[in-house]
């Protein structure tokens, strides 16, 4: 099964009067919908009785849930303790809300030759999925996403090799993000059989078919993403067509995100209708 869905709550549901999370599980069934993103952006603290009510409800509804780490979590520094609490503290408001998979931002260079931040990261992300699996986080998924600036660690090649860590590890692909970092080289159906390609190689078959996906169009500068804009866009793309067509000849059950902004729900359901149409 492929699900569709939106990172947070999109314009749409806060104009309609809605108010809290719980109430957008029966709003996306509506919508015909099956997945939700959580953002813990800003700080993974949510009350055991909030998620609870976000766990019955999502259950109920049919929708799987999916949480995103903090921002702040840069594996390529030398904060391990700190970074390891990020990854605890999502573990941990993931699991009272029913999120069977937690994405997060591997982290950035800084000053740092981009050789010795991804050694950085790929042995503090070892050491991290080590300690969360000996604490009991032993149903949880991670998701290392490819990033949209060419400064953050987080090229297709380097996630397909964080994968490796752990059997824990599946790859979150954000096709907008590869598209701004490679300033623009999505531009039709092959590149996209491509990246799927050495996903596949990269990761082996079954976390290339349950991979976690962004999906967004993202308008770039020389450094890659620039700002995230929604399905009226007609210039920066990248255009979801194709790759709907490539995940319906492939069989893929794929997670599909869209993080269009405002627009992420209504652009899920087009998304899926694409693909509804591709099969
Ligand atoms: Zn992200």
């Amino acid at each position: 099964m492929v699900r569709f869905g939106p990172a947070g709550n999109a314009e749409a549901f806060y104009a309609e009067g809605h108010k809290h999370t719980y109430e957008a599980a029966e709003w996306l069934k509506k919508l015909g919908l099956s997945a939700f993103e959580y953002s813990f952006g800003r700080g993974a603290r949510l009350k055991e009785e909030t998620g609870a009510k976000i766990k019955d409800e999502m259950a109920r509804c049919g929708i799987a849930v999916s949480a995103h780490a903090p921002y702040y979590i840069n594996l390529a520094n030398d904060e391990l303790e700190k970074n390891l609490q990020y990854f605890r503290e999502s573990t941990v408001s993931g699991g009272y809300m029913g999120a069977g998979r937690v994405v997060f931002h591997p982290g950035s260079m800084g000053k740092m030759k981009r050789e010795q931040a991804f050694e950085k990261t790929k042995e503090n992300l070892a050491t991290v999925m080590k300690a969360l699996k000996g604490e009991g986080a032993q149903e949880m998924i991670y998701c290392p996403e490819t990033m949209g600036k060419i400064n953050q660690i987080g090229t297709l090649e380097e996630i397909c090799e964080l994968c490796s860590l752990s059997d824990a590890l599946y790859p979150a692909i954000d096709f907008g993000h590869l598209n701004s970092r490679t300033l623009g080289s999505i531009k039709g159906k092959q590149d996209y059989a491509a990246i799927l390609d050495t996903l596949k190689s990269g990761v082996g078959e079954e976390k290339y078919k349950k991979m976690h996906i962004h999906f967004s169009h993202i308008q770039y500068t020389a450094k890659g993403e620039k700002t995230h804009l929604t399905f009226e866009d007609e210039e920066w793309g990248p255009f979801f067509g194709p790759l709907a067509e490539l995940i319906a000849e492939r069989g893929l059950s794929p997670v599909v995100i869209c993080e269009s902004k405002g627009t992420q729900a209504n652009d899920a359901a087009l998304m899926k209708k694409m693909y509804e149409e591709a099969l």
